[in-house]
């Protein structure tokens, strides 16, 4: 396999998703085992049977989504490898050094749904070659494409990146369907992200009753998140559903302070004990620890205006109500009481009015900023500001 980067990563409990990373097809069936035919029913069984969410962001039961494909005329299994969030981590590990338990989940459902095609959306180089050099070890009878997608972070949304396969603008568009009744030239897909089909690829060969030997009761197995910010040892962790977040951080060597729990569409925590680490909340996996030697308010302002610069730019309320939040985020952090208001007043004004979920994500991390930094807030409106420099802990927002 072709030397890549290496993404750093632990485990905590079972290895599952990471047991036998940079594996040739030989090595990695003797690592899981082969992968059992199974049918559409057994998937919908199984997925039931275990509670499986989609492992994007949306937490999406799997078997809800296979339920509602129709019975014939399946067009495709699109696995989306675009892992927009720029914390995110977790699928250009799997896709980079376990390129064939994706490929297994993806062709063992295709197969189970007699779909013709499987295409896989990735926007990063080294995951596309890894791909594409697992596929040439197998021989899955089925039309299976790697095709490249841009990284914006609308990107990755499903029906960006169903408009993307077909050679259109990767952005939403206006109207809300459901791929499962309208997706990949207009037929009924099943698309989901990169972790889901790795996950489907463990249950079709543990079945329900050994995927459940760890993790929650409401939904078992393993999960992979990813942590970075203000701690020692970045990365991706896999852990046992449901695990403490107190019990990652002290794994992940966090510095103690605020943590961003779902990426940027996700909340800022007030605290952290008894804190579970489960869908939906964890939503695609990731954890930022903020630790205490940054500016809260600047930290978030800056990650707002990059997310303002994500916008697709086709939804008044996204282009300008997001625009207005940065301006007000920027006149909150100089003391500006009328930026605290007009902040307040922007938050209510902006979700459920986009064609996509952005602007209701945006909202949704702006507005936890604003509970829990309420004491840096106070400062910042004192005029005194809180003292601390802004560090840049919350990467990749650039
Ligand atoms: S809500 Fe924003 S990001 Fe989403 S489609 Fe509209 S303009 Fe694009």
């Amino acid at each position: 396999m072709t030397t890549i980067e290496r993404e750093r990563h632990r485990v905590i409990g079972e290895a599952r998703l990471l047991a036998g990373l940079d594996q040739d097809l030989q090595q990695h069936l003797l690592t899981h085992g082969p992968l059992p035919e199974l049918t559409r029913e057994d998937y919908v069984q199984l997925c039931e049977a275990v509670g499986l969410r989609g492992r994007g962001g949306a937490a999406f039961p799997v078997a809800v989504k296979l339920q509602d494909l129709p019975a014939r005329g399946v067009e495709a299994v699109v696995v989306n490898g675009s892992e927009s969030e720029p914390a995110s981590r977790k699928d250009r590990l799997l896709l980079t050094r376990a390129p064939h338990l994706v490929l297994d989940g993806a062709v063992g459902l295709a197969h189970a749904l007699r779909a013709p095609h499987v295409l896989i959306a990735v926007h990063d180089t080294a995951a596309a070659t890894s791909l594409r050099e697992a596929l040439m070890e197998r021989d899955d009878q089925l039309a299976i494409e790697v095709r490249d997608t841009p990284g914006r972070f609308v990107a990755g949304e499903a029906r960006a990146v169903l408009s993307a396969l077909e050679g259109g603008t990767a952005v939403p568009p206006g109207r809300r369907v459901l791929p499962t009744r309208r997706g990949y030239h207009r037929r009924p897909t099943f698309l989901s992200n990169v972790e889901t089909f790795a996950q489907l690829a463990v249950l079709a060969r543990l079945g329900s009753r050994g995927f459940s030997s760890t993790g929650l009761i409401s939904e078992p197995g393993t999960q992979l998140l990813t942590i970075d910010g203000a701690v020692q040892r970045p990365g991706v962790i896999e852990t046992p559903t449901g695990v403490p977040l107190n019990t990652v951080l002290q794994y992940a060597g966090a510095e103690p302070g605020p943590v961003l729990l779902g990426g940027y569409h996700g909340r800022w925590l007030p605290r952290t004990d008894g804190v579970m680490l489960q869908r939906p909340e964890v939503s695609a996996g990731i954890i930022l620890a903020l630790g205490s030697g940054t500016c809260p308010l600047g930290e978030v302002t800056r990650v707002a205006e990059w997310l303002r610069s994500q916008s697709a730019g086709q939804c008044g309320p996204c282009v300008f109500g997001l625009a207005s939040l940065v301006d007000d985020f920027a006149r909150l952090t100089i003391g500006d009481p009328q930026g605290w208001h007009d902040a307040h007043r922007h938050l209510g004004l902006v979700p459920g009015r986009g064609a996509c979920a952005h602007p209701d994500g945006v909202a949704r991390f702006l507005t936890s900023a604003l509970e829990v930094f309420d004491d840096d807030v106070q400062l910042h409106l004192s005029g005194q500001g809180c003292g601390r420099p802004v560090l840049g802990v919350l990467g990749g927002a650039r």
